[in-house]
């Protein structure tokens, strides 16, 4: 193996459009697919086809226990004193209104260090943050946590401003969770916009009211799916190099970007392998997780179904940033094999002029379990500058995706692929090197 049969994938990649046409029959033939929906289901089914059609020798399911939440109808509206609709969508996981509407006024604060100084105004209003947008893993705080905070101060409702560094007027979604010492009162994100209005008429002494509908409600647990197909190693088939994306999207698009984009360029990179003749000497293991939206319960469903055969997994990768440009990976692993993956892949850098990097940081969501029991994992990424304006809202959906971009990834993630493939002994183990 040299570096020319490196060279060989990244074009064969280049060419591919597998991955693209792939995801198109994902957004319009199966759709939305949230947890416990009947849309997942149709997206376990097609995924077991696609699957036998991009060569696995054998495809299964196994099952994961997923949260049933559904959305039912939702809408919000500001009664005065200047009334409009607010544009809105209830949290994933929220309770909703109940059988009778919420209708009280608001109170707008920035973040939870204002609540907490203006707590004892909160008794029995709605309370809005509107924090400005300081990175996702900051600002998601409001979603995940605004409820139960709000809930503490005597609030009947919660509004946040959309997890979003750019909006054009839709709101987004994602997951909260209830904390156990506070009431469960219902979470709605509403658009940036209506969010900076509704903060300026609170500012301006106009004490608004919103009365707001939510029919969202927990429904139990549900079976649902991780699907995995899988291309026998020629040479050493005990040995598993595993690849995959989460199956499941939210409700309000097609989720083309999450994670359509992952789950079929984790299919079709393990399809390069099988291309011109080639065979991959190791096991190429597709796995396409149930439930990461709502929890991360498909990830950690593998781990457990497979925690005896943990060690015959020699690398794992996960994409689930987007399929926009591809900028590099995110190596969770000891610093000796960061530096061996980053000499190993160099020639995938020609993907990216000026922005290839390999890098330490997390894997992601569903490979980070095993990640973390010793397995070296790595992120797939991307250029992420536009996938915020697009997450979890109704616009994440197939004609935000190019073509030519995703064909790069597929060239990404199949070289990756390949480089660690070719090698005769396999990365050393998380926590083995002895060294940051
Ligand atoms: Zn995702």
């Amino acid at each position: 193996m040299t570096d020319s049969d490196l060279s060989a994938v990244i074009q064969a990649g280049l060419e591919d459009s597998f991955a693209y046409d792939k995801l198109g029959e994902l957004c319009d033939t199966v759709g939305a697919r949230l947890a416990g929906s009947d849309g997942y289901e149709r997206a376990v089914a097609w995924a077991q086809s696609v699957m036998k059609e991009a060569g696995c020798d054998s495809v299964w399911t196994e099952p994961v226990t997923v949260p049933h939440w559904t959305r039912g109808r939702e809408w919000g509206r500001v009664l005065g004193p200047v009334p409009f609709d607010l544009d809105l969508c209830a949290i994933g996981l929220s309770d909703g209104t109940g059988d009778r509407d919420i209708e009280a006024e608001v109170l707008a604060v920035r973040d939870f260090d204002e609540l907490e100084r203006r707590a004892d105004e909160a008794a029995g209003k709605i309370v809005l943050f509107d924090p400005p947008w300081e990175g996702y893993g900051k600002t998601v705080r409001y979603r995940v946590g605004g409820a139960s905070a709000a809930a503490r101060c005597g609030a009947v409702a919660c509004l946040i401003r959309s997890v979003t560094d750019r909006s054009l007027g839709a709101p987004h979604t994602g997951m909260m969770r209830y904390a156990d010492d506070a009431p469960r009162i219902p979470i709605a994100a509403v658009t940036v916009e209506n969010a900076a209005r509704l903060h300026r008429m609170c500012e301006r002494g106009l004490e608004p009211r919103v009365r707001l509908h939510l029919e969202a409600r927990n429904r139990g647990e549900v079976i649902n799916h991780n699907v995995i197909g899988e291309i026998r190693g020629s040479e050493k088939p005990e040995e598993i190099i595993l690849v995959g994306g989460h199956l499941d999207s939210w409700d309000l698009a097609t989720g083309a970007h999450d994670d359509g984009t992952g789950v079929t360029l984790a299919l079709a990179a393990a399809r390069m392998q099988l291309q011109q003749g080639r065979r991959p000497r190791r096991t190429i293991r597709v796995v396409f997780y149930a439930c990461e939206e709502m929890g991360g319960y498909g990830g950690r469903a593998y781990l457990e179904a497979h925690r005896q055969e943990l060690d015959r997994h020699v690398l794992v990768i996960e994409s689930d940033g987007g399929g926009f440009a591809p900028r590099g990976f995110s190596v969770q692993a000891d610093s000796a094999v960061v530096a061996r993956v980053a000499a190993l892949t160099a020639p995938l850098a020609m993907l990216a002029p000026d922005h290839w990097t390999v890098r330490p940081g997390h894997s992601g969501v569903d490979v980070g379990p095993l990640a973390e029991a010793g397995v070296p994992g790595i992120g797939h990424r991307v250029d992420g500058s536009g996938y915020f304006a697009l997450h979890h809202s109704a616009a994440d959906t197939y004609d935000k995706v190019d073509p030519g971009e995703m064909s790069a990834n597929t060239a990404a993630i199949a070289g990756l692929i390949h480089a660690v493939d070719r090698l005769d002994e396999p990365l050393s183990r998380n926590g083995t090197t002895g060294g940051e």
